[in-house]
C-alpha cells in the first residue's frame, strides 16, 4: 500500500542507466521541503562527491537509514521568505573519476499562509535592555547548535506527532502588527492541557533543555544531518541534555511557560538550519522512512 503511494507523488527519472533519481516534488513552497533520492545500481561503482545544488546552496547526500547498498538522500529547505521564482535544481555526482549533472526545472512558489492582524500599542511589542539582550544569546545559542550536522541519521522510523491532539494554530500564520508583517507562526500549535505528555518526534539526542524568553520551557532533539525537533512552552521536563530518546518517549509535560496566552505545545521543525513546516516535513521524511 505504501509503496504506491511512494511511486505516485514521486516523480522519477533516469539519467545513467544504472542511477535512479526521485525527487517528491518538482514544485516547492516556501518554508517546505524537498526530498531527492538517489540510487546507484553500479556493479563496481565509485561515487563520489554526490550533492545537490539548489538556490546557490549545495546540499550533500547521505546514506539511506532505511536501504542498504548504494541508496542515498538528501533533503532541501526553503526559506519561509523565499519568493516565488523559477529554479533549478542540479544534481551533481562523480562515478569512476567522471563527472555528471542532473538539471530539473524546479518552480518556488509562495503558499498561502492565513493573516493575522494585531493592533498593539507600541510600547506592548518592545523589549527592556535586559530581556533584548536575553533575547540575542537565546537566538544565537539555538542557531549554533542547527548549524551542527550529526554524522548519524537516528531514526529508523516514520515521524509521529508529539501529541494525539488537534492543530489550534497552523505553521506559518502571517503575523500583522499594526499593519507591517512583523513575524510568523515558526511552528505548529497542539491542543493541550497543562501536565499533558509529550512525546518526542522521532528518535535523537537532546541537545537543549532550557527556559527561554519566548518558548519558555524548551526542549530541542536532534535527530541527526541537519534535522532537529523543538518543543515548546512545557511546564515539566522528564530529559537531560545529552540524553538519547527514542520516538514516542515522554520527554516532558505541556504547559504555558515563556509569552504564551494560555497552555499548548509549540513544535517547530529545523532542516539544515532553516525553520521549515513540521506537519510538511514529517510527511516528507516519512516518505524516506517508510519501508
Ligand atoms: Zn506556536
Amino acid at each position: 500500500m505504501l509503496k504506491i503511494f511512494i511511486i505516485s507523488i514521486f516523480t522519477f527519472f533516469t539519467l545513467r542507466a544504472d542511477i535512479e533519481l526521485e525527487l517528491s516534488d518538482t514544485n516547492i513552497a516556501n518554508a517546505q521541503t524537498l526530498l531527492v533520492k538517489f540510487k546507484a545500481d553500479l556493479l563496481d561503482p565509485v561515487i563520489e562527491k554526490k550533492y545537490v545544488a539548489f538556490e546557490g546552496k549545495r546540499y550533500p547526500f547521505y546514506k539511506n537509514p532505511m536501504q542498504k547498498g548504494r541508496s542515498f538522500y538528501a533533503l532541501i529547505p526553503v526559506d519561509y521568505y523565499a519568493k516565488a521564482k523559477k529554479s533549478e535544481l542540479v544534481i551533481v555526482y562523480v562515478v569512476n573519476g567522471e563527472k555528471y549533472y542532473s538539471a530539473f526545472k524546479m518552480e518556488i512558489y509562495e503558499k498561502e499562509y492565513k493573516k493575522e492582524r494585531l493592533k498593539v500599542a507600541s510600547s506592548r511589542v518592545k523589549f527592556s535592555k535586559k530581556d533584548k539582550k536575553r533575547i540575542k544569546k537565546e537566538r544565537i545559542e539555538a542557531m549554533k547548535i542547527y548549524r551542527k550536522k550529526s554524522k548519524r541519521f537516528y531514526p529508523k522510523a516514520p515521524f509521529i506527532y508529539p501529541l494525539d491532539s488537534k492543530i489550534t494554530s497552523a505553521f506559518g500564520t502571517k503575523r500583522i502588527f499594526n499593519d507591517t508583517l512583523k513575524s510568523y507562526h515558526s511552528g505548529t500549535d497542539f491542543r493541550a492541557k497543562k501536565g499533558e505528555p509529550v512525546k518526542a518526534v522521532a528518535d535523537g539526542k537532546v541537545v537543549l533543555v532550557k527556559n527561554r524568553f519566548f518558548a519558555g520551557n524548551s526542549i530541542i532533539i536532534d535527530h541527526g544531518q541537519g534535522v532537529y525537533s523543538g518543543y515548546y512552552h512545557l511546564s515539566k521536563f522528564k530529559v537531560k541534555k545529552g540524553e538519547f530518546v527514542k520516538r514516542g518517549q515522554v520527554i516532558a509535560l505541556a504547559g504555558a511557560t515563556g509569552r504564551v496566552t494560555g497552555p499548548h505545545l509549540h513544535l517547530s521543525m529545523r532542516v539544515n538550519a532553516v525553520q521549515v513546516d513540521p506537519i510538511d516535513f514529517i510527511k516528507t521524511v516519512n516518505l524516506l522512512l517508510y519501508r
